[in-house]
Parts: C-alpha cells; sequence; structure tokens
C-alpha cells in the first residue's frame, strides 16, 4: 500500500510544521489501527484497571521507567498494600521506601517516589494533583512522569514519551531504526501531531503506542510480520536501513559500581539496623572500587553514616 501524506490532526505552526515527516496513514485511519490492536493485544495490568487510584499509577510509572513489567509486578503489589496512599508513605522513613525499592534497580527512584509522597502529604492535601504543571513541581517528576500520570489517571491529553513510543514512531514514521539518544524537539513535533484531539482517545493511544512499543516493535527484534503498521511502516518501506547514529549505550552490569552499589544496599536493606563496615567489605574484594560506590550511596542519600565505619538506611 503506498504511503499517504496526510495534513496532521493537530496543526502545528508553520515553521515547525515543515519539520514533521510525512505521516505514513489519514490520521484517523493511523488511530483506528493502533487502538483496534491494543483492545485486541493489550495485557491486563493492575495499574491500567479503572480501579488503580492516580497514587497507584505514579507508582507504577516510578517503578516502571527502568524496569521491566514482569519484575515490577510483585513490587508494585506489596509497595501499594502497605503504602495504599501517598501520606502513609509519607509517614514512614525514607529508609524503608529503599527497602522496599529492593532489587528493581535503581534505588533513587525510591527516594524520589518518597518525595513526592512527602510534598503531596504536606501541599497538596495528600491527594495526587491532576495538572500537568503541579505534577512537574513535585520532586521526581520529570516530563514523562507528569504527562504519564495526567494522560493514564487523569485521561487528559499529552505527549507521552517513553523509549517505547519513541522507538514506534523513529520506525513508523520517520523510517529510522532508533530515534535519538535523548528527546529531540522534532520528536516531539512528530508525536504532537500525531496525537488524537479527543482527551480520552489521547490517553488510550499514548498507552496502545507504549504497548505496540512494549510487545511488537521490541528494540532488537521487532516482530514486524504481527505489526498492525506493517504496510505503513517508514522504516519497513525504506527497507529497514542499518542504524547509522553514535554507538547506544549497552547494559553492562557484572563488575561495574553500579553492581557495587547494589550489593552494599542489599546488606543494608536486610540489617534492619545499622551495619558495620566489616559486613560490608566482604561483599565486594575491591577496596577502592567498594569506597567509591558506598561514597556515591552516601552522596545519593540512599546510605546514612551513623559514626565512623558504621552505616544505616536513610531514616
Ligand atoms: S512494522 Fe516493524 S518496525 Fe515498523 S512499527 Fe511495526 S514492528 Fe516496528
Amino acid at each position: 500500500m503506498a504511503a499517504i501524506t496526510v495534513t496532521p490532526a493537530v496543526p502545528a505552526p508553520s515553521s515547525a510544521a515543515a519539520a514533521v515527516p510525512a505521516l505514513p496513514l489519514p490520521l484517523p485511519v493511523l488511530h483506528s489501527t493502533v487502538l483496534g490492536w491494543y483492545d485486541a493485544h493489550r495485557r491486563d495490568l493492575p495499574w491500567r484497571t479503572p480501579e488503580a487510584s492516580p497514587w497507584a499509577v505514579m507508582v507504577s510509572e516510578f517503578m516502571l521507567q527502568q524496569t521491566p513489567v514482569k519484575r515490577v509486578l510483585p513490587a508494585y503489589a506489596a509497595w501499594l498494600e502497605r503504602w495504599p496512599t501517598p501520606a502513609d508513605l509519607a509517614a514512614d522513613a525514607p529508609g524503608e521506601a529503599v527497602r522496599m525499592w529492593g532489587r528493581l534497580g535503581y534505588p533513587r527512584r525510591a527516594l524520589r517516589l518518597h518525595g513526592a509522597a512527602v510534598a503531596i502529604t504536606e501541599k497538596h492535601g495528600g491527594v495526587v494533583p491532576d495538572d500537568h504543571a503541579t505534577l512537574l513541581s513535585l520532586p521526581g517528576v520529570g516530563e514523562y512522569t507528569a504527562a504519564a500520570v495526567a494522560s493514564f489517571a487523569f485521561r487528559q491529553r499529552h505527549v507521552v514519551l517513553d523509549t517505547n513510543v519513541r522507538r514506534v514512531f523513529a520506525r513508523a514514521v520517520t523510517g529510522v531504526e532508533y530515534p535519538a539518544q535523548a528527546t529531540t524537539a522534532a520528536e516531539r513535533r512528530t508525536a504532537t501531531a500525531l496525537l488524537p484531539d479527543d482527551a480520552d482517545t489521547a490517553a488510550t493511544w499514548a498507552v496502545g503506542v507504549m504497548e505496540l512499543g512494549a510487545l511488537v516493535c521490541t528494540a532488537r527484534a521487532p516482530e514486524c510480520g504481527g505489526c498492525p503498521l506493517f504496510n505503513h511502516c517508514a522504516w519497513q518501506r525504506a527497507g529497514r536501513p542499518p542504524y547509522e547514529g553514535p554507538a547506544r549505550r549497552g547494559q553492562t552490569y557484572e563488575g561495574t559500581d553500579r553492581q557495587v552499589r547494589g550489593k552494599l544496599l542489599a546488606v543494608l536493606r536486610d540489617a534492619h539496623g545499622t551495619v558495620g563496615q566489616a559486613r560490608l567489605d566482604a561483599v565486594w574484594p575491591d577496596a577502592v572500587q567498594r569506597a567509591r560506590a558506598l561514597d556515591g550511596l552516601v552522596a545519593d542519600g540512599l546510605v546514612e553514616p551513623v559514626e565512623q565505619g558504621v552505616y544505616r538506611l536513610p531514616q
């Protein structure tokens, strides 16, 4: 099927419009294609149910940023059982958030989520704000999380650009295998031009494109044969040209400071009290790397020195 160039549903300023790639389908057809696929193939995830509170959606978004769904599911359930509202979490020490974060990785997210819970409790009456600007003002909430919570919890119309969405748009619309390492203004213009006008439809579109990227248009092995956009995808139609951008970051973990930080933090999480230097020294043989990792944990506020050679989670 030939690609069809259309005027975007959301008119952009003329200078920006010139930078939006020709769309692969008339917008209403593109929307109904992706929305129909999503309706048929979406995963039933607890944060997508009508019962999921805005707080539950926020917790899921913090956890999902750098962790796969499978690992998030049990942590999400345990977290909300212990802290069903922001006020419940705010009443506990930040170290308890770090402890509950467990092995999800990137534990600074636990501190940020705790900070957001404190701000929601102290400044917003314990209610997760429903507007994007106020969400953005919360500690630890960036552009993506604010848009995701406003869209998924409050069914608003926002551009929600995570790595999955960016990859789908890069391939299907722009015709390249991978997007740039950081989100560009051009990507944001494209995503804005593709956004359905109606807020509720836009919210489903946002999660639908995200799901397509997570399940079909995956980073390493896109299953193009099962993709609803197969006949229209710009990257497919161009013969799947190989990626030519700068080297993409790997996910090396073994031997990194991240691994050492994880081992040190695991000791503190399991301790339920203070921990002496000797127990921390036992987790990694390289003293220089170990000291660097511990210093980093202290600097990030994830570990609190109590006295010389004694540490605990933040109180
Ligand atoms: S056809 Fe393939 S590359 Fe294009 S959007 Fe679908 S899965 Fe991604």
